[in-house]
Protein backbone atom coordinates (compact mmCIF):
# COMPACT_ATOMS: atom_id res chain seq x y z
CA UNK A 1 0.00 0.00 0.00
CA UNK A 2 1.56 3.16 -1.16
CA UNK A 3 0.42 6.78 -0.38
CA UNK A 4 1.18 9.73 -2.78
CA UNK A 5 4.51 11.22 -1.12
CA UNK A 6 3.31 14.54 -1.93
CA UNK A 7 0.37 14.76 -0.77
CA UNK A 8 -0.89 16.50 2.48
CA UNK A 9 -2.79 14.71 5.47
CA UNK A 10 -5.06 16.33 7.63
CA UNK A 11 -3.90 15.11 11.02
CA UNK A 12 -7.19 16.96 12.62
CA UNK A 13 -9.27 13.81 12.37
CA UNK A 14 -6.90 12.12 14.65
CA UNK A 15 -6.48 12.73 18.55
CA UNK A 16 -3.17 11.64 19.99
CA UNK A 17 -4.11 10.99 23.68
CA UNK A 18 -1.71 8.63 24.26
CA UNK A 19 -0.07 11.18 26.61
CA UNK A 20 -3.07 11.88 28.53
CA UNK A 21 -3.07 15.68 27.04
CA UNK A 22 -6.61 14.85 24.94
CA UNK A 23 -9.85 15.78 25.37
CA UNK A 24 -10.85 12.92 27.92
CA UNK A 25 -9.48 14.83 31.31
CA UNK A 26 -6.59 13.29 31.58
CA UNK A 27 -7.04 10.31 28.49
CA UNK A 28 -7.01 7.03 30.58
CA UNK A 29 -8.81 6.29 33.53
CA UNK A 30 -6.32 4.54 35.68
CA UNK A 31 -6.49 0.55 34.65
CA UNK A 32 -3.93 -1.70 34.46
CA UNK A 33 -4.20 -2.89 30.98
CA UNK A 34 -4.88 -5.67 28.87
CA UNK A 35 -1.77 -7.57 30.63
CA UNK A 36 -2.77 -7.01 34.45
CA UNK A 37 -6.71 -8.16 33.29
CA UNK A 38 -5.82 -10.81 31.91
CA UNK A 39 -3.37 -12.31 34.57
CA UNK A 40 -5.98 -10.73 37.28
CA UNK A 41 -8.89 -12.41 35.15
CA UNK A 42 -7.89 -15.59 33.96
CA UNK A 43 -8.70 -17.72 31.01
CA UNK A 44 -12.00 -16.15 31.13
CA UNK A 45 -11.04 -12.84 30.70
CA UNK A 46 -8.99 -13.58 28.23
CA UNK A 47 -12.04 -15.75 26.34
CA UNK A 48 -14.33 -12.38 27.16
CA UNK A 49 -11.97 -10.50 25.55
CA UNK A 50 -11.48 -12.42 22.18
CA UNK A 51 -14.81 -13.61 21.99
CA UNK A 52 -17.25 -11.07 23.10
CA UNK A 53 -16.21 -7.91 22.15
CA UNK A 54 -13.19 -7.71 19.28
CA UNK A 55 -13.43 -5.45 17.07
CA UNK A 56 -16.78 -4.52 18.47
CA UNK A 57 -19.06 -1.20 18.33
CA UNK A 58 -18.74 0.13 21.74
CA UNK A 59 -16.87 -0.96 24.77
CA UNK A 60 -18.87 -3.88 26.63
CA UNK A 61 -18.61 -4.11 30.04
CA UNK A 62 -16.28 -6.59 30.51
CA UNK A 63 -15.10 -6.38 34.05
CA UNK A 64 -12.24 -5.69 33.47
CA UNK A 65 -11.73 -3.36 37.05
CA UNK A 66 -8.24 -4.46 37.75
CA UNK A 67 -7.04 -1.83 40.28
CA UNK A 68 -3.53 -1.70 39.39
CA UNK A 69 -2.45 2.04 39.15
CA UNK A 70 -1.69 3.50 36.24
CA UNK A 71 2.44 4.44 35.81
CA UNK A 72 1.28 7.10 33.69
CA UNK A 73 1.97 8.64 30.57
CA UNK A 74 5.23 6.97 29.00
CA UNK A 75 8.18 9.44 27.64
CA UNK A 76 8.06 6.87 24.55
CA UNK A 77 5.08 8.20 23.57
CA UNK A 78 5.92 12.04 21.82
CA UNK A 79 3.83 11.88 18.92
CA UNK A 80 2.46 15.31 17.64
CA UNK A 81 1.11 14.29 14.80
CA UNK A 82 0.07 17.63 13.78
CA UNK A 83 3.95 17.94 13.35
CA UNK A 84 4.84 15.03 12.15
CA UNK A 85 2.28 13.87 9.54
CA UNK A 86 2.34 16.43 6.86
CA UNK A 87 2.42 14.02 4.01
CA UNK A 88 2.03 11.10 2.37
CA UNK A 89 5.53 10.26 2.43
CA UNK A 90 4.90 10.56 6.18
CA UNK A 91 2.51 7.64 6.05
CA UNK A 92 4.27 5.50 3.68
CA UNK A 93 7.24 5.93 7.06
CA UNK A 94 5.55 6.20 9.88
CA UNK A 95 2.61 4.12 11.42
CA UNK A 96 0.59 7.02 13.49
CA UNK A 97 0.70 8.87 10.14
CA UNK A 98 -0.43 5.96 8.08
CA UNK A 99 -3.27 5.76 10.46
CA UNK A 100 -4.00 9.74 9.84
CA UNK A 101 -3.49 9.26 5.77
CA UNK A 102 -6.20 5.66 6.01
CA UNK A 103 -8.34 7.72 8.26
CA UNK A 104 -7.96 10.68 5.70
CA UNK A 105 -8.87 8.47 3.05
CA UNK A 106 -11.71 6.66 4.68
CA UNK A 107 -13.63 10.06 4.77
CA UNK A 108 -12.82 11.40 1.72
CA UNK A 109 -14.18 8.08 0.12
CA UNK A 110 -17.41 8.05 2.37
CA UNK A 111 -18.40 11.81 2.65
CA UNK A 112 -18.12 11.54 -1.48
CA UNK A 113 -20.15 8.48 -1.50
CA UNK A 114 -23.04 9.66 1.04
CA UNK A 115 -23.20 13.43 -1.27
CA UNK A 116 -23.78 11.03 -4.64
CA UNK A 117 -26.36 9.62 -2.47
CA UNK A 118 -28.19 12.76 -1.56
CA UNK A 119 -26.84 12.15 2.23
CA UNK A 120 -24.60 13.54 4.55
CA UNK A 121 -21.40 12.42 5.94
CA UNK A 122 -20.01 13.62 9.68
CA UNK A 123 -16.47 13.42 10.03
CA UNK A 124 -15.26 10.77 12.66
CA UNK A 125 -12.35 10.72 14.78
CA UNK A 126 -9.87 8.44 15.20
CA UNK A 127 -8.39 8.43 18.14
CA UNK A 128 -5.48 6.53 19.42
CA UNK A 129 -5.19 6.04 22.97
CA UNK A 130 -2.84 3.82 24.89
CA UNK A 131 -3.88 1.03 27.42
CA UNK A 132 -6.75 2.88 28.95
CA UNK A 133 -9.76 5.32 27.50
CA UNK A 134 -12.91 6.77 28.72
CA UNK A 135 -15.26 7.67 25.90
CA UNK A 136 -18.48 8.15 25.29
CA UNK A 137 -19.67 4.80 25.45
CA UNK A 138 -18.37 4.33 28.93
CA UNK A 139 -14.45 3.14 30.06
CA UNK A 140 -12.45 0.93 27.92
CA UNK A 141 -9.09 -0.77 27.97
CA UNK A 142 -7.54 -2.09 24.75
CA UNK A 143 -8.08 -5.79 25.76
CA UNK A 144 -11.55 -4.81 24.35
CA UNK A 145 -9.70 -4.72 20.52
CA UNK A 146 -10.65 -1.65 18.27
CA UNK A 147 -14.05 -0.39 18.05
CA UNK A 148 -16.31 2.64 17.11
CA UNK A 149 -18.30 4.43 20.09
CA UNK A 150 -21.63 5.62 18.23
CA UNK A 151 -22.61 7.84 20.82
CA UNK A 152 -19.61 10.27 20.55
CA UNK A 153 -18.84 9.18 16.68
CA UNK A 154 -15.26 8.15 17.52
CA UNK A 155 -12.62 4.96 16.55
CA UNK A 156 -10.31 4.02 18.93
CA UNK A 157 -7.49 2.33 18.40
CA UNK A 158 -4.55 1.00 20.75
CA UNK A 159 -1.27 0.73 18.12
CA UNK A 160 -0.35 -2.29 19.71
CA UNK A 161 -2.99 -4.04 18.23
CA UNK A 162 -1.78 -3.92 15.29
CA UNK A 163 1.36 -5.98 16.88
CA UNK A 164 -1.37 -8.48 17.94
CA UNK A 165 -3.08 -9.19 15.10
CA UNK A 166 0.27 -10.91 14.47
CA UNK A 167 1.86 -12.62 17.56
CA UNK A 168 -1.82 -13.52 19.17
CA UNK A 169 -4.39 -14.09 16.28
CA UNK A 170 -1.69 -15.43 13.38
CA UNK A 171 -2.32 -12.79 10.90
CA UNK A 172 0.50 -11.83 8.50
CA UNK A 173 0.01 -8.40 9.32
CA UNK A 174 1.55 -5.31 6.91
CA UNK A 175 0.34 -1.43 6.01
CA UNK A 176 -3.29 -3.25 4.52
CA UNK A 177 -4.00 -5.21 7.35
CA UNK A 178 -3.87 -2.22 9.22
CA UNK A 179 -5.85 -0.41 6.95
CA UNK A 180 -8.71 -3.16 6.92
CA UNK A 181 -9.16 -3.14 10.71
CA UNK A 182 -9.41 1.04 10.83
CA UNK A 183 -11.33 0.78 7.64
CA UNK A 184 -14.23 -2.00 9.50
CA UNK A 185 -14.59 0.84 12.24
CA UNK A 186 -15.69 3.45 10.02
CA UNK A 187 -17.36 0.61 8.35
CA UNK A 188 -19.85 1.20 11.57
CA UNK A 189 -19.52 5.10 11.66
CA UNK A 190 -21.17 4.46 7.86
CA UNK A 191 -24.07 2.08 9.64
CA UNK A 192 -24.06 4.79 12.61
CA UNK A 193 -24.45 7.30 9.64
CA UNK A 194 -27.24 5.42 7.89
CA UNK A 195 -29.73 5.08 10.48
CA UNK A 196 -28.75 1.11 10.63
CA UNK A 197 -28.03 0.71 14.65
CA UNK A 198 -30.96 2.89 14.92
CA UNK A 199 -33.03 0.37 12.98
CA UNK A 200 -31.88 -2.46 14.84
CA UNK A 201 -31.31 -1.62 18.48
CA UNK A 202 -29.00 -1.85 21.39
CA UNK A 203 -30.03 -6.42 21.39
CA UNK A 204 -27.71 -7.64 18.37
CA UNK A 205 -27.78 -11.28 20.28
CA UNK A 206 -25.35 -13.72 18.97
CA UNK A 207 -25.21 -16.70 16.61
CA UNK A 208 -24.82 -17.34 12.80
CA UNK A 209 -27.93 -15.54 11.95
CA UNK A 210 -27.80 -13.06 14.74
CA UNK A 211 -28.04 -9.25 13.91
CA UNK A 212 -24.63 -8.44 15.56
CA UNK A 213 -23.12 -10.87 13.05
CA UNK A 214 -24.66 -9.46 10.43
CA UNK A 215 -23.61 -6.08 11.56
CA UNK A 216 -20.15 -7.18 11.37
CA UNK A 217 -19.81 -8.81 7.74
CA UNK A 218 -21.60 -5.48 6.69
CA UNK A 219 -18.17 -3.42 7.98
CA UNK A 220 -16.32 -5.95 6.80
CA UNK A 221 -18.00 -5.01 3.29
CA UNK A 222 -17.74 -1.72 3.65
CA UNK A 223 -14.43 -1.96 4.43
CA UNK A 224 -14.00 -3.48 0.87
CA UNK A 225 -16.29 -1.13 -0.88
CA UNK A 226 -13.56 1.90 0.54
CA UNK A 227 -10.25 0.00 -0.24
CA UNK A 228 -11.96 -0.74 -4.11
CA UNK A 229 -12.21 3.14 -4.58
CA UNK A 230 -9.51 4.27 -2.35
CA UNK A 231 -7.55 4.69 -5.28
CA UNK A 232 -9.63 6.71 -7.18
CA UNK A 233 -11.23 9.24 -4.70
CA UNK A 234 -9.24 12.19 -5.14
CA UNK A 235 -8.08 13.79 -1.84
CA UNK A 236 -10.13 16.55 -0.48
CA UNK A 237 -6.71 19.05 -0.07
CA UNK A 238 -4.85 17.57 -3.30
CA UNK A 239 -7.54 16.53 -5.58
CA UNK A 240 -5.51 13.30 -6.10
CA UNK A 241 -6.12 10.15 -4.68
CA UNK A 242 -4.01 9.70 -1.37
CA UNK A 243 -3.39 6.18 -1.81
CA UNK A 244 -1.84 5.63 -5.18
CA UNK A 245 -1.03 1.96 -5.29
CA UNK A 246 -2.48 -1.64 -3.70
CA UNK A 247 -1.13 -4.33 -4.91
CA UNK A 248 -2.31 -8.40 -4.79
CA UNK A 249 -0.01 -9.09 -1.75
CA UNK A 250 -1.95 -5.79 0.07
CA UNK A 251 -5.12 -7.53 -0.77
CA UNK A 252 -3.70 -11.14 0.59
CA UNK A 253 -2.98 -9.15 4.04
CA UNK A 254 -6.46 -7.63 4.46
CA UNK A 255 -8.08 -11.17 3.52
CA UNK A 256 -5.38 -12.57 5.90
CA UNK A 257 -6.22 -10.23 8.81
CA UNK A 258 -10.56 -10.84 7.72
CA UNK A 259 -9.95 -14.14 8.56
CA UNK A 260 -7.57 -14.32 11.41
CA UNK A 261 -10.38 -12.55 13.32
CA UNK A 262 -13.57 -15.20 12.43
CA UNK A 263 -15.17 -16.45 15.40
CA UNK A 264 -14.38 -19.99 14.48
CA UNK A 265 -10.53 -19.54 14.49
CA UNK A 266 -10.89 -17.08 17.80
CA UNK A 267 -13.16 -20.16 19.77
CA UNK A 268 -11.02 -22.29 18.32
CA UNK A 269 -7.71 -21.04 19.47
CA UNK A 270 -9.32 -19.75 22.79
CA UNK A 271 -11.10 -22.62 23.72
CA UNK A 272 -10.62 -25.37 21.54
CA UNK A 273 -13.91 -25.78 20.38
CA UNK A 274 -16.18 -23.92 18.14
CA UNK A 275 -19.60 -22.78 19.11
CA UNK A 276 -21.24 -20.88 16.60
CA UNK A 277 -24.35 -20.29 18.86
CA UNK A 278 -22.02 -17.66 20.65
CA UNK A 279 -20.45 -15.91 17.73
CA UNK A 280 -20.86 -12.33 17.33
CA UNK A 281 -18.64 -11.36 14.56
CA UNK A 282 -18.61 -14.00 12.16
CA UNK A 283 -16.36 -17.20 10.52
CA UNK A 284 -13.21 -16.86 8.96
CA UNK A 285 -14.88 -17.37 5.99
CA UNK A 286 -17.73 -14.90 6.12
CA UNK A 287 -15.30 -12.20 6.88
CA UNK A 288 -13.43 -12.78 4.08
CA UNK A 289 -16.15 -13.46 2.04
CA UNK A 290 -17.79 -10.05 3.17
CA UNK A 291 -14.71 -8.07 2.58
CA UNK A 292 -14.01 -9.79 -0.69
CA UNK A 293 -17.41 -8.87 -1.44
CA UNK A 294 -16.99 -5.09 -1.15
CA UNK A 295 -13.78 -5.59 -2.46
CA UNK A 296 -15.18 -7.32 -5.61
CA UNK A 297 -17.92 -4.77 -6.40
CA UNK A 298 -17.05 -1.57 -4.66
CA UNK A 299 -20.76 -0.87 -4.66
CA UNK A 300 -22.19 -0.75 -0.71
CA UNK A 301 -25.74 -1.51 -2.09
CA UNK A 302 -24.03 -4.99 -2.51
CA UNK A 303 -23.19 -5.18 1.26
CA UNK A 304 -26.87 -6.25 2.48
CA UNK A 305 -25.83 -8.82 4.93
CA UNK A 306 -29.17 -8.57 6.42
CA UNK A 307 -31.54 -9.80 3.49
ZN1 LIG B 1 -16.94 -4.51 14.27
Amino acid sequence: MQFDDKAGLDPSQVRDVRRGGGGFGGGGFGGGGRGAAVKGGGLLALVVALLGAFFGVGPSNLGFNDATPDPGPRATDTADLAGECRTGADANNKLDCRVVAITNSLQSYWSDEFQKRGGTYKDANTVIYSRAISTGCGNATSAVGPFYCPADMNVYLDLSFFNELQSRFGARGGPFAQAYVIAHEYGHHVQNLTGVFARIGPNTGQGTASNAVRLELQADCYAGVWARNAMTTPDKTTGRPLITNLTEDDIRDGLDAAAAVGDDRIQEMATGYVNPESWTHGSSAQRQQWFAQGLKTGDMNRCDTFR
